[in-house]
């Protein structure tokens, strides 16, 4: 068999799951018909909401509600009458209605059955009468704290529900329901996750709360499937107290799975662009409203104390300017006090002014970056912050020419899994800003080294570091942008062990 290398990488060593010098270990040489390169790791990911995304109705493609409806009526069959459901990945741009349908909508689509649908960037949602009235929502409901529950004229629930309005019904549907998705899917998901050159994640779950709380207790349902993950999946929990982050720590060490670790804590900052709830400095410039402040410094500070003294991470969602302000602002007092900045991560980090820029350079803190939402935004990016601001959106050249140690990731299932279109997305950008864009060496470093300090991981194929790589069949340091999208994974390999996936592995529905 021959033996081919990417420039990068001319021999690769292995004994006992390490990487070793040969000169001085008995060995094993792996011969490998491709490219090595170091595993792809994904710092910001939705393992177990991935794995509901293989399995409930995903919408993104769908062009109208017609079509909606089709998708929802075919689940809907399958299942016994009045149990809830969930769908998940609405992109209202895309539909040819030009609006989220509201709870009317979904009557005509479902009838009695509760109904809740998110939409793809996962910060707003979707009920229709049945759920409202299973949550007991009415006129006289006020709005949770960080969020809203839309109104029409006669003050009544539209079922749009947005940010932290989500979980007043997506909870009580959770309970009613049971988990989305089995163990048994979780674990598929894990194997699909491999065979597009996943060797670890940052996995984000909840604890049966928050806002996709009807897809139920996701860290414990990782526990149960700690023995069986191909991968290494390192967690972090999206935590409301202190307790429940001891808690998680204490139960991940207990499992002693060599694949699973705790990671640290997930905290949120604001909404999303595509819905108008991240926190922007100035009004969009298609909408009157700056968006949602959710970053609330008092409440996540002993959080974010517990993560690090747990020797975890502390990683705060915030795409707006506004949001990424607040953070680091917060994050700037966490340095002072004695944090480690490389323990801390902003989320996206999506709109940044030369002043945010400027703070993440001096305190060290990582953008954990996700380049694949250029290729959903393309169509209305500019139009939704306007021209002025959209070289400061995803500004990653800027932000690795300050200096600010990048992590790459695609926060699946918001996006597609596939790494090596993100690390594509993050050389031609999907055509948005090119003077932002990053070299291939650059843009393959995001999701090997960078996204492996961003979740606490050896350096890549280093003497003494887990061989965990891939093996292509393209060099990602020659191929086009569009080769490296069309390129294949030939092989996993996890501690040196080759990740067999099943035949037939499901790896995306749009
Ligand atoms: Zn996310």
């Amino acid at each position: 068999m021959t033996i081919a290398f990417s420039s990068e990488f001319r021999r690769l060593v292995v004994d006992n799951g390490l990487v070793v010098n040969e000169a001085i270990r008995p060995t094993r040489e792996i011969a490998v018909d491709g490219y090595v390169v170091p595993g792809l790791r994904d710092a910001h990911f939705h393992p177990v909401t991935y794995a509901a995304s293989l399995v409930v109705p995903s919408l993104k493609s769908a062009r109208d509600f017609g079509e909606v409806a089709d998708r929802i009526a075919g689940a809907s069959s399958e299942l016994a009458p009045g149990v809830p459901m969930s769908a998940i990945r609405l992109d209202d741009e895309t539909l040819t209605e030009g609006r989220l349908p509201n709870r009317h909508d979904l009557d005509v689509m479902v009838g009695d059955r509760p109904l809740i649908l998110h939409r793809y960037c996962g910060h707003i949602a979707m009920a229709n009468t049945a759920a409202l009235e299973l949550a007991g929502v009415t006129s006289a409901t006020p709005d949770p704290a960080g969020g809203t529950l839309d109104r029409d004229e006669q003050g009544e629930p539209t079922g749009v529900l947005r940010e932290m309005g989500i979980e007043v019904v997506s909870l009580p549907l959770a309970e009613q329901s049971g988990p989305a998705v089995t163990d048994d899917q979780v674990v598929d998901a894990m194997y699909a996750l491999a065979s597009v050159g996943l060797t670890s994640i940052g996995g984000i779950v909840g604890c049966g709360d928050g806002p996709w709380a009807d897809l139920g207790d996701q860290f414990s349902q990782l526990l149960r499937i700690a023995d069986r993950l191909p991968i290494n999946v390192r967690v972090l929990v999206i935590g409301q107290d202190p307790d429940q982050l001891r808690n998680a720590a204490r139960r991940v060490e207990e499992v002693g799975s060599p694949r699973l670790t705790f990671l640290g804590v997930k905290i949120f900052g604001d909404g999303s662009l595509g819905g108008h709830t991240a926190a922007m400095h100035e009004p969009f410039a298609d909408a009157d409203t700056t968006g949602q402040l959710r970053f609330d410094a008092e409440a996540s500070r002993p959080l974010a104390e517990t993560a690090l003294d747990l020797g975890g991470i502390v990683a705060i969602h915030a795409i707006g300017d506004r949001a990424n302000a607040a953070v680091l602002d917060f994050f700037d007092d966490i340095v002072a006090g004695g944090g480690d900045p490389n323990r801390l991560r902003i989320e996206h980090a999506s709109v940044l002014g030369p002043g945010e820029v400027a703070t993440f350079a001096r305190l060290g803190v990582t953008a954990s970056v996700q380049p694949a939402f250029m290729a959903s935004e393309t169509e209305w990016l500019e139009k939704r912050v306007g021209s002025a601001r959209l070289p400061q959106t995803y500004p990653l050249r800027t932000l690795l020419d300050a200096g600010v140690p990048l992590a790459g990731g695609s926060d699946c299932p918001v996006e597609p899994p596939h790494p090596l279109s993100g690390i594509a997305a993050a050389r031609d950008r999907c055509g948005i800003v090119p003077a932002e864009s990053l070299s291939a060496a650059e843009a393959l470093s995001l999701f090997t080294t960078g996204a492996a300090r961003a979740l606490l991981e050896p350096e890549p194929l280093e003497i003494g570091s887990p061989a965990d790589f891939v093996v292509l069949d393209v060099d990602p340091l020659a191929a086009t942008p569009d080769q490296l999208r069309a390129a294949n994974v030939l092989a996993t390999y996890v501690g040196g062990e080759l990740v067999e996936v099943p035949d037939g592995t499901v790896t995306w529905q749009e």
